[in-house]
């Protein structure tokens, strides 16, 4: 049903790729990430909560298709169907059949916690599952949201008795709104750099439920955002923006801070584990949950994951691509 090419994952029966990374005529794009959406293509098709998002990072002039979750297109006699992947607003897995056939799903990005912003993970039936394995080896285990959410509001507090602003570092695009949504019920003091006001706002328009904060704008009077938290991308941060908002704490929410030194190498005072990725045993679970029996490992630690898949009876390979792991931390 897929091939895998060095364009990207294509089905010759339909004529189409997922996520493809090189220009081709017909591609439908799992999550606006910019190494799952890219330039350059003919025809686009993805979630309708994505569309203002693409348009802001690929141009107003793209040609897109939007679809909903669960509806069934046909693309050249084949079925094709976005269904919930829980990584980001708009997240989707692509299943795709052919006359009752084969099923198959490229899951893209996803994760199996319901993080209360995007519509939550669904599993999917399936005979060939097509699966990312950034956090796959057993080291990677998170915690329950609303846990590293009680963390982050008490270091938030913390800094806030010192008369200090709290800037928490956090992907622009899915962890930033993610975090924004679970925080602003405990305080609406929160304040946000532009690159993520810009994706609030495209969210906001394809009816994605973030909170309005304001953006965080250095300059005005200092006072202003003591003891509030702004939430920026990792490349502001040490930045001279940074600078101007007078003492701070600084705090990194990734995936990646459950490394030993990787908080330390990026000189932030705290890390939050937090990832828009399956850990290791979310991996399983989805996987198991597919019944499928073929798994086919797309980025992260493919050699790793591959391996125990193969270990527990279910036919697995990895294959290049140029997906990329969590925020390139
Ligand atoms: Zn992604
Ligand atoms: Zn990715």
């Amino acid at each position: 049903m897929l091939q895998f090419t060095d364009r990207g994952i294509y089905c010759p029966d339909g004529d189409f790729y997922i996520d493809a990374w090189k220009p081709v005529n017909r591609n439908i794009v799992t999550h606006a990430h910019s190494d799952h959406a890219r330039p350059g293509h003919r025809f686009y098709l993805a979630h309708h909560h994505s569309e203002q998002i693409m348009q802001l990072r690929l141009g107003k002039s793209i040609s897109l298709q939007t679809t909903s979750y669960g509806r069934s297109i046909n693309i050249n006699g084949v079925q094709v169907s976005l269904h919930p992947a829980g990584h980001i607003p708009g997240s989707a897995q692509i299943r795709i059949t052919r006359k009752a056939g084969e099923v198959w799903v490229v899951s893209g990005d996803y994760k199996t916690e319901d993080d209360g912003l995007c519509t939550p993970f669904e599993p999917l039936p399936c005979d060939t599952f097509i699966s990312e394995c950034t956090f796959g080896m057993p080291v990677y285990h998170w915690k329950p949201q609303q846990e590293v959410v009680e963390e982050i509001l008490k270091w938030w507090q913390q800094n806030q008795g010192e008369g200090k602003v709290s800037f928490l570092f956090a992907y622009a695009l899915g962890k930033a709104q993610r975090l924004i949504n679970a925080l602003y019920p405990y305080s609406q003091q929160i304040f946000v750099h532009g690159a993520v006001y810009n994706c609030n706002e495209a969210l906001i328009k394809d009816r994605v439920e973030v909170p309005e904060v304001s953006r965080a704008e250095p300059g005005k009077d200092k006072n202003q955002y003591k003891g509030s938290l702004i939430i920026a991308p990792p490349s502001a941060m040490n930045s001279t923006w940074m600078r101007k908002f007078g003492e701070s704490g600084t705090a990194i929410a990734s995936g990646w801070m459950s490394l030993r030194g990787a908080r330390r190498r990026r000189a932030a005072d705290r890390g939050f584990v937090i990832s828009d990725h399956a850990d290791w045993k979310g991996l399983q679970e989805a996987i198991h949950a597919t019944g499928a029996s073929q798994v086919v490992t797309t980025h992260g630690y493919t050699a790793v994951f591959t391996r125990w898949l193969n270990e527990q009876g279910i036919y697995s390979r990895e294959i290049q691509t140029s997906f990329e792991g969590e925020d390139g931390w």
